[in-house]
């Protein structure tokens, strides 16, 4: 199933090229007050939403896919994480653009096959969160944004110290992400967490639609330039072992996000540009680049 959120906080079924209105499902999450519980609620009721969705679906109104608006399907994940040099080929290719290196990069990855094990993941504030319909603001114009292209995987189930045998039981479905960056000398929670700098779209898809999530081919277009390309399936430290690492240090709650890396073909973007990402099995989404108000 393809959940999206769309013109506004509407929630809507994908099915091919439309969009059924099914915000009445929403009415199967329990109302919220102080204190809010951690998580998305929407990823963590899926239980009683899908059906609700399901019948929701009879007499629903429909509309044109390319005619909505799209926000980022999940609106409160508990964190957004992320793998720092998950595919060789970015590691070794873009860090030979000195804008991208920054004098570090390729001196702490030298020799290190698997870097998210030896640096680990990184956060992303979770006010980043964006969806196409927003796109991205450019927040120093001065600096280099970048795009990188992401798998996001969605956590469904609750749980730390997650074994690698169970992890992707506690996965709940998928979406694409992009990591956008401003490239400098600063943290990367702090370089990747402005506002608008985690776009996720174009809607969430449950985990039983995608049988193999290290077998997806994903692109991103600048203006209508391919600029990645990749099969999910180069990422270093695969989607068990990241949930396996992340659930080391902190508890993963339903909704929360883990960015699996980026693979090669990273660039800039500015204030103008059009980007257009897809990847199988999930969808496409396109959006705009403008500059921060
Ligand atoms: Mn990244």
């Amino acid at each position: 199933m393809k959940l999206c959120r769309f013109n506004g906080d509407r929630l809507g079924l994908v099915e091919g090229d439309k969009v059924l209105d099914v915000s009445a499902a929403v009415e199967a999450l329990p109302a919220v007050r102080w204190p809010v519980p951690l998580g998305d609620p929407l990823v963590k009721h899926l239980e009683q939403l899908l059906p609700a969705v399901q019948r929701a679906r009879a007499g629903a109104r429909t509309l044109p896919l390319a005619e909505v608006r799209l926000s980022s399907p999940l609106t409160n994940p508990s964190k957004v994480m992320a793998a720092p040099a998950n595919y060789r080929l970015h590691v070794e290719l873009d860090t030979k653009d000195a804008g991208v290196d920054q004098g570090v990069h390729r001196k702490a990855l030298e020799g290190v096959e698997r870097p998210t094990e030896k640096y680990g993941l990184f956060l992303k504030a979770t006010s980043a969160i964006a969806g196409p319909a927003e796109g991205v603001q450019v927040i120093l114009p001065d600096r280099r944004t970048d795009h990188e292209l992401e798998l996001a995987v969605v956590i469904g189930k609750a749980g730390h110290s997650i074994p690698r045998e169970k992890a992707m039981d506690h996965v709940a479905g998928y979406c694409i992400g992009l990591d956008m960056t401003v490239r400098g000398s600063e943290d990367r929670s702090f370089r990747k967490s402005a506002d608008s700098y985690t776009v996720l779209g174009p809607w969430f898809v449950t985990a039983d639609e995608i049988p193999d999530p290290h077998a997806l081919q994903m692109s991103l277009w600048v203006n209508g330039e391919r600029r990645q390309h990749s099969s999910t399936g180069a990422m270093t430290i695969d989607i068990p072992d990241l949930i396996a690492i992340a659930s080391s240090m902190y508890t993963l709650y339903p909704g929360d996000v883990i960015l699996t890396g980026t693979p090669e073909g990273v660039g800039p973007v500015v204030p103008g540009d059009v980007v257009k990402v897809g990847c199988e099995g999930i969808g496409e989404m396109t959006f705009a680049v403008t500059a921060h108000a």
